[in-house]
């Protein structure tokens, strides 16, 4: 296979009609992909199919703002981690954008208490992770015209770095920040990942060529943001192609080199083959 999808939700009821449909597509296409668990059911689903599909692993975690009512479990999560083609904890971390937002509508009561609730969450997983010597897929989004939740983040690394030195690890995914909090998570050892996005917007292009080659991810995020030409419609890990394509020219690179790089990176974090 030549190109990974370090992000995808592959188990995700948007594809309950035609889940097979999408993998085979996905296969034809030269595409491989880690589906990412958003809380334990979920992760459930990701490491039933990855065990079931060549090509496909998966991670299990929970999401920052997804699920408000899961508790973290580390005796279920223990198991689920045995599972053959689990490569990582998360998606976890800090998800700051709908704070203001939830609480307008009643689904959080106030800021600093949902801000304990997702580093609570976030740090279990974060030592979880240590302990069974597994990457994160780290989630961070800041509110609005801020870098604030990326802050906290590595905040939290700056501390959990001394305790467990190359042992923490990973990936952010979808990551948004600019060029100086790019440098904090390189300097931590993390590798940071791209969407479709970059197929129709042009504010991630100076962080692109800022980062070096060997820190790079690509994603899809299926079934979210599809990359040109399906823009707006359900995205599926067989588009990851155009974002390759793009990647390559804001990088300057050939899409060859990049190809090879991808796939040296990915196997580096998390154990696919
Ligand atoms: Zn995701």
């Amino acid at each position: 296979m030549r190109y990974y999808d370090a992000h995808s939700h592959l188990h995700d009821k948007a594809y309950d009609a035609d889940r097979e449909a999408v993998y085979k597509r996905m296969r034809e296409a030269g595409v491989s992909t880690i589906t990412i668990g958003t809380d334990y059911a979920e992760s459930e689903k990701a490491a039933v199919f990855a065990a079931d599909h060549d090509g496909v692993w998966a991670t299990i975690g929970i999401h920052p703002s997804d699920n408000h009512k899961e508790e973290w479990d580390e005796v279920r999560f223990a198991k689920l981690a045995k599972m053959p083609k689990v490569v990582g904890i998360g998606e976890c971390g800090l998800d700051y954008y709908r704070l203001d937002a939830d609480r307008a509508i009643g689904k959080i009561v106030n800021r600093d208490d949902e801000i304990d609730r997702q580093r609570y969450l976030f740090e279990h997983q974060m030592e979880f992770a240590a302990t069974h010597d597994l990457p994160l897929m780290l989630h961070g989004r800041p509110t609005k015209g801020t870098m604030d939740a990326y802050e906290d983040m590595l905040h939290i690394f700056g501390s959990a770095k001394r305790d467990h030195g190359d042992r923490l690890r990973g990936d952010i995914h979808f990551f948004v920040g600019d060029t100086i909090i790019a440098k904090r998570f390189l300097d931590l050892g993390f590798s940071m990942s791209f969407t479709g996005v970059i197929t129709f917007a042009r504010e991630y292009d100076e962080v692109i060529r800022y980062l070096p080659p060997d820190s790079i991810l690509l994603e899809t995020d299926s079934p979210y943001v599809a990359p040109t030409p399906n823009r707006g419609k359900r995205n599926e890990p067989a588009y990851m192609i155009p974002i390759y394509q793009k990647m390559a020219e804001i990088r300057d690179t050939s899409l060859d080199d990049l190809i090879e790089r991808t796939k040296t990176n990915i196997q580096r974090t998390f154990q696919v083959d």
